[in-house]
Order: structure tokens, then C-alpha cells, then sequence
């Protein structure tokens, strides 16, 4: 399988900016050796600004965009010597890839992105895609990873979007608030009441940003690729997804007639 799997900010480090390195250290693990099975792997990996937060000592996010690159441009380089320490362990290679939303509407671009997936890839390296975003201004910015993801995902045909959330899937209310809440493992159609379970476009659900996640998955279902939101505290459930099984929720991607 070619899974392409999206990794979020809370998943990598602590609410202070600063590595978790037990999470991220199981989670590479768990990806080398799903890679080692045989399977390719594409990461869409965010936590540049969070991370030059961190190692600035800034204390938070700064909600100025010229501080924002900044934080982005200073910690891209803390996130893939992160992701080169812990793959070089098991003998694997990375290779960093930053996009804007420029890079899928203009041919060339697309094209070049493409070919540079395929041949990292057939070399036996894994991607790691991120927003570039110390030139990535509102009008040219994809927005947010979960969206990049899908865009990965289907641009370069992977058979899976696995989302790493710090929510266990998609429930049918919020889980934070509502005891009642039930998980729900399967979704064929974005139905209203789905879309309503996520708290609608715009507001997010728990801590989810479960918004972004159904934009993401609308995107994968279209191209007839599935998305599966898990939670990215637990990485072993990569073992489980890598043979088949379905963990989180599954969006089941339309199949072409
Ligand atoms: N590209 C941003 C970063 O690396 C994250 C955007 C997102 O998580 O949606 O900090």
C-alpha cells in the first residue's frame, strides 16, 4: 500500500512547543517498520511554527505573520533533523518537500512536484511534505495540513490519508461535552448530519479541528481515495491500519464506476 500520513502539531510536541519525544519517537519507530514491511510512505508533517516557538523561547504562538514565518523558517529545521535523527535509526532516509497551493494549480510546478515524489520514493527515501510557510501568504496558502494531506494523498494516487488527531475519530457529538457521544467508524457520504457532527465549517469539535478533517476527507472522496482519523497518541494503530484493518473512522473513498 502507499499510505500517506498526515501528522499534526499536538501530536509532535508539548503544549510548550517543545519535542514529545516519547510520542515522536514511537511514531517513527512504528513508521520505519511499516515502511519495512513494505509499504511506502509519504508524511505530511506539520510543526514547523509550534516547534521555532519552542526553541525561541517565545512562550507562544505569535499571531503577527512576519514572526510567524519566522517560527516556521526556524523551526522546519528543528522538525527534519527531528525526523532525520529518529529514521536514520533504522536506516531510512527523509527528504524535505515544502508546497503552497501554487505548487497543485500550476502545471509545471505540479508536474516537477510529482515526478520528485515518484523518484524519492523509488529510491526507497520518505517524503516528508510540508506547508512552505514563510512565503505562504493567505492568497497562496493551501491553509491548513489537512487539507495538504488530501491533496498529497490524491495527487500522488496513495491507496490511504491516515490522520493522526488527538481525537479518537469523528463522533457524533462532541465527546468533550456530550457522554452520549459514539464514535462513528464508517462514513460513505458527507451527509448534513455527519457535517453537523462536526460542528459545522469553521468551528471545530474537541480539540480535533474536526472542520478541516471533513474538507480533507471531502477532497480524498471525491479522487475515490479512503481517509481514516485516528488518534496519533496510540502510533501502534499504524500496525492494524497498514493490514487493512479499519481504526478511527474510515471515509470510504468513491470507487470509479
Ligand atoms: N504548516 C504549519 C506548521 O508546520 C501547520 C499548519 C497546520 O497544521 O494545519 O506549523
Amino acid at each position: 500500500m502507499r499510505i500517506a500520513v498526515k501528522i499534526g502539531t499536538s501530536t509532535l510536541t508539548h503544549p510548550t512547543g517543545r519535542l514529545n519525544i516519547r510520542l515522536t519517537g514511537e511514531l517513527c519507530k512504528t513508521l520505519a517498520d511499516v515502511k519495512n514491511a513494505g509499504h511506502e510512505l509519504i508524511l505530511v508533517s506539520s510543526g514547523a511554527i509550534g516547534m521555532g516557538v519552542g526553541k525561541m523561547s517565545l512562550g507562544a504562538r505569535p499571531d503577527d505573520m512576519p514572526t510567524k514565518q519566522a517560527m516556521a523558517a526556524v523551526g522546519q529545521c528543528e522538525l527534519m533533523y527531528t525526523y532525520d535523527k529518529l529514521f536514520s535509526e533504522y536506516s531510512h532516509t527523509v527528504a524535505q518537500i515544502l508546497l503552497t497551493a501554487e505548487d497543485f494549480r500550476n502545471g509545471v510546478r505540479y508536474r516537477n512536484f510529482i515526478n520528485t515524489i515518484e523518484k524519492l520514493i523509488e529510491l526507497g527515501a520518505i517524503p516528508i511534505v510540508n506547508e512552505n510557510d514563510t512565503v505562504a501568504t493567505e492568497e497562496v496558502a493551501v491553509g491548513d495540513n489537512d487539507t495538504l494531506g488530501a491533496l498529497v494523498a490524491t495527487s500522488t494516487k496513495a491507496d490511504l490519508l491516515v490522520v493522526l488527531s488527538d481525537i479518537d475519530g469523528l463522533y457524533t457529538a462532541d465527546p468533550h461535552k456530550d457522554p452520549a457521544a459514539r464514535l462513528i467508524p464508517e462514513v460513505r457520504e458527507l451527509s448534513d448530519e455527519i457535517l453537523a457532527a462536526a460542528g459545522g465549517s469553521g468551528s471545530s469539535l474537541g480539540t480535533g479541528g474536526m472542520a478541516t478533517k471533513l474538507s480533507a476527507a471531502k477532497i480524498c472522496m471525491e479522487a475515490g481515495v479512503d481517509m481514516l482519523i485516528v488518534n496519533g497518541q496510540n502510533p501502534a494503530v499504524l500496525y492494524e491500519i497498514a493490514a487493512g484493518k479499519t481504526v478511527g473512522t474510515r471515509f470510504v473513498g468513491r470507487k470509479k464506476a
